[in-house]
């Protein structure tokens, strides 16, 4: 397994063989089993596989939220070498964003809801990073994850505006067995705040049967997100949407599809989460 930190070596090893097709996994490490997940289809898909490791100091908009994002350079790169990943890019911040940078990418509309206006800053940066990542791997395909559905709308438009040349590729939302979705943030829960990350899932659970039983009203189905989380004392919802899956404009009515959104502090951890209806 190729590992590099520098532009040229990953682009030289990328372009080795032009015939040859690549998925690329972009990461921010504390590689789990959602990561995984990703690899595992990049590996079915492609003759080669890349993953980026680079955590993003551009789409973290508190420094210490940035401090205390979980790091473990050492135990990644053995489970990707387990995977038969063939090459991994661990580019430092200085690299990624050298003295005298100042060309950023923005996404306009789909970044103006939920994660984008709790986090101002935070997808002018993934949209940034993600631009250079494909600039630099030139990869076949790309693989992303539906637990963050907004990151997949925002770079689906990018991908289009910008016509660039790969396909997105958008795996399901790995989970423990209660529910929780995987997350390089859970370590960071207190035991008792990890018994009550479950309030997410059930949430979601929740208002997808009540689609299924009929109820269309997107405030009903709010409502009802709202009153489980918050029978969780240490629980705090950041938001709670039900929004059209494309463009992520809140809904009043649900006609045929809905995503299913909420962000949440459990003890202090900011977890999210998302479920997607198609009726
Ligand atoms: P991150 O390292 O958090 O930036 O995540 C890297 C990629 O893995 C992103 O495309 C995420 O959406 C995806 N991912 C993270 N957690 C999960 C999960 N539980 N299931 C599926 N994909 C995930």
């Amino acid at each position: 397994m190729k590992v590099t930190d520098s532009i040229q070596s990953i682009r030289t090893y990328r372009w080795a063989k032009p015939g040859e097709t690549w998925g690329l996994v972009p990461t921010m490490g504390y590689l789990h089993d959602g990561h995984l997940s990703l690899v595992r289809r990049a590996r079915q898909e492609n003759d080669r596989v890349g993953v980026s490791i680079f955590v993003n100091p551009l789409q973290f908009n508190e420094a210490a939220d940035l401090d205390r994002y979980p790091r473990d350079m050492v135990r990644d790169l053995s489970l990707l070498e387990a995977e038969g990943v063939d090459a991994v890019w661990t580019p430092t911040p200085e690299m990624m964003y050298p003295a005298g940078f100042q060309t950023y990418v923005d996404v306009e509309q789909v970044t103006q809801g939920l994660e984008g206006a709790a986090r101002p800053g935070h997808f002018r940066g993934v949209a940034t990073v993600v631009a250079k990542l494909f600039n630099v791997f030139q990869p076949t395909r790309a693989y992303f994850g539906q637990k963050d559905a907004q990151q997949v709308a925002v770079i689906r438009r990018m991908v289009k505006d910008l016509t660039m040349p790969l396909d997105i590729v958008v795996g399901p939302i790995v989970r423990e067995r209660d529910g929780l979705a995987l997350s390089s943030r859970n370590v960071n829960l207190s035991p008792a705040a990890r018994q009550q990350a479950t309030c997410l899932y059930k949430a979601l659970s929740m208002a997808d049967m009540a689609l299924n039983q009929g109820q269309r009203d997107a405030d009903a189905l709010r409502t009802r997100m709202t009153d489980i989380i918050s029978d969780y004392d240490l629980a705090q919802i950041d938001y709670v949407s039900v929004a059209h899956p494309d463009s992520l404009v809140e809904l009043t009515h649900v006609e045929n599809r809905a995503l299913l959104s909420l962000a949440v502090f459990v003890g202090g951890v900011r977890l999210i989460d998302n479920m997607i209806f198609e009726g």
